[in-house]
């Protein structure tokens, strides 16, 4: 419950009368006791109820979402906060198309024709809506990385008009060399060795729909990728989800490919084209498309099924009536693999139960929520908390409500993403996944400051992380987003325990029936890490500035463009 002002108005007065000039100390103890609000062992009795073998790892559209999706409107309603929804309800629904293909692939270069075995050699997919797909004597042109990038002066397309056309494209950034040390990567572009959205394949096929291409080829290459071709098959060679678009979905053209390494070299040679030569050219911002002298016939057969999911949302109304329409969003998915029965042994091994990944990160945004409304007063603005589905299905719920926001997107300062706690203890850093990119690194730093804390930049920029979460679908439509991960300083520990803990997870428990409640978790660290990111989005709610991006951050462009067209 709140506790509301007016029923404490004499105590107020007389405390305020009190304290005299010393109102902030005021302040500043209601924010601690909003502060406590955030506390490890309800945290911890929330991982337990999510991660339980009855809520049977938290697939879409199984008992599973229908025991999550209640459990957390129910919290939500308890602590008091509206529904997110302008509807009157605290969920939004995501259409989910579960798409299963089995694709065929006929090239014909050089004058061989050259027939691919799949999942071996290669794997497509088709997400359209159709029991037969196809995309006919396409012509091959391989397009380098694919990447149109005014920041960087870069562009492989140059105007080529590839409608209708078979995009051939490698993986990753352009690796481009430092003029002056070429044995390192020029730090001014692209990242030097952090991956940009540029060098993700959700980019990459983007990029294909969006220039009109028949269908896109990424060619694979487990350096760059950072996963084997076996990855590649597991990720995608059975059931695909996408978001039911109603009409040709605007992610991805009509086929989306993979092709393993050896059969690209095969494909070029065939064509009288080197691979190594073509990729060689690709690194140099001169590159200009290059037809391969052949062309491509997909056939898909596509069976689908229809799965009605949801994202959960919750609102606290902001207290200021010229600015509660703008909101600072957190946001923490909470689904997970699901339940195989399948699987050898009991149902308690058949479940993959995501306790870390990501019924942390939803407890977080629950204690989140509680908080807030253990504040004296809501914040000027509202904060809008959203739990989305099938996260681990391509991001759709956050990409849902990117393309349908609840709430004006000009109007969101940021969204305040949470994925996987820290449960090994107190560290004294933080990490900013993706940092540099915005001035929400400056708030997080100035509140880790009162921690007596610091903030670092990722320690693996390579793994490409900031891509690879929810909040990439906020910061695509121009959101400012914060993303952080556990420190590596644990205090009272060896130096290696924290990268040592994140490698054993990563080995042993990342997305496997494994991922449990461990013995030897401990929240104080996560509890720590929680406080600053209430720290950070009452700060924003509270204040007078926008976030910003910062310039060289690639979604810059695209927030400008949505605020200029309505100045504030
Ligand atoms: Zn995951």
């Amino acid at each position: 419950m709140r506790c509301r002002g007016p029923r404490f108005g004499f105590l107020a007065t007389l405390v305020a009368a009190t304290l005299g000039a010393n109102a902030s100390s005021v302040r500043a103890e209601s924010q601690s006791a909003s502060l406590q609000a955030i506390d490890g062992a309800e945290m911890l009795q929330h991982i337990k109820v999510l991660a339980s073998d009855d809520f049977e790892g938290r697939s879409p559209g199984t008992r599973g979402e229908a025991l999550t999706v209640e459990y957390l409107v129910r919290q939500f309603k308890m602590l008091g906060l509206k529904p997110g929804n302008l509807d009157g309800s605290y969920t939004q629904s995501v259409p989910i198309l579960g798409y299963r293909s089995e694709p065929r692939a006929t090239f014909k270069v050089g004058g061989q024709t050259i027939e691919l075995k799949t999942p071996s050699q290669f794997v497509a997919w088709s997400y359209q809506r159709a029991p037969e797909v196809r995309v006919e004597s396409s012509e091959l042109v391989f397009v380098g990385y694919g990447v149109i990038a005014p920041e960087y002066g870069w562009d492989d397309y140059k105007g080529l008009d590839v409608r209708g056309k078979t995009l051939v494209m490698l993986i990753n950034d352009p690796p481009v060399p430092d003029p002056n040390d070429p044995s390192k990567l020029d730090e001014r572009m692209f990242g030097g060795r952090a991956m940009t959205y540029y060098g993700r394949w959700t980019y990459k096929y983007e990029m294909a729909a969006r220039l009109g291409a028949a269908a896109a080829i990424i060619v694979h290459e487990t350096g760059p990728a950072a996963y084997p071709y076996s990855t590649v098959v597991s990720t995608w060679a059975g059931e695909n989800f996408s978001l039911d678009t109603q009409g040709p979905n605007p992610d991805y053209p009509n086929v989306t490919a993979w092709i393993a390494l050896d059969q690209a070299k095969e494909l070029f040679a065939a064509g009288g084209r080197s691979f190594e030569a073509l990729k060689e050219g690709a690194v140099k911002k001169d590159f200009k498309p290059v037809l391969l002298g052949g062309k491509v016939t997909f056939q898909v057969h596509n069976t689908w099924r229809a799965v009605e999911s949801h994202n959960v949302v919750a609102r606290i109304e902001g207290s200021d009536a010229k600015l509660k329409d703008d909101l600072v969003i957190y946001t923490a998915h909470w689904d997970h693999f699901g339940w195989d029965p399948k699987l050898p042994g009991t149902k308690h091994d058949q479940i993959k139960h995501g306790a870390q990944d990501n019924a942390s990160g939803v407890a977080a945004l629950l204690a989140l929520a509680k908080s807030f409304q253990a504040l004296p007063r809501a914040p000027k603005r509202s904060v809008l908390f959203i739990a989305p589905t099938a996260e681990e299905r391509d991001w759709l719920g956050a990409r849902f409500y990117a393309s349908h926001p609840l709430y004006p997107l000009r109007k969101t300062l940021a969204d305040i993403n949470i994925d996987m706690l820290n449960l090994w203890g107190r560290t004294r850093d933080i990490e900013i996944v993706g940092s540099g990119k915005s001035t929400l690194d400056d708030a997080l730093a100035s509140a880790a400051a009162t921690q007596n804390r610091i903030t670092k930049p990722d320690s693996h920029p390579e793994r490409g992380s900031f891509y690879r979460v929810d909040s990439l679908f906020f910061a695509r439509v121009g959101v400012p987003v914060l993303f952080t991960k556990a420190g590596k300083e644990f205090i009272g520990r060896p130096q290696d325990y924290g990268e040592q803990k994140v490698n054993d997870f990563i080995a042993h428990d990342y997305h496997q029936v494994t991922d449990n409640i461990k013995a030897d978790w401990d929240l104080s660290g996560a509890i720590e890490d929680v406080r600053l990111l209430f720290d950070v989005g009452r700060a924003l709610a509270e204040g007078n500035e926008y976030p910003q991006w910062k310039p060289g951050a690639e979604f810059k462009a695209i927030r400008d463009q949505t605020m200029g067209s309505t100045p504030r």
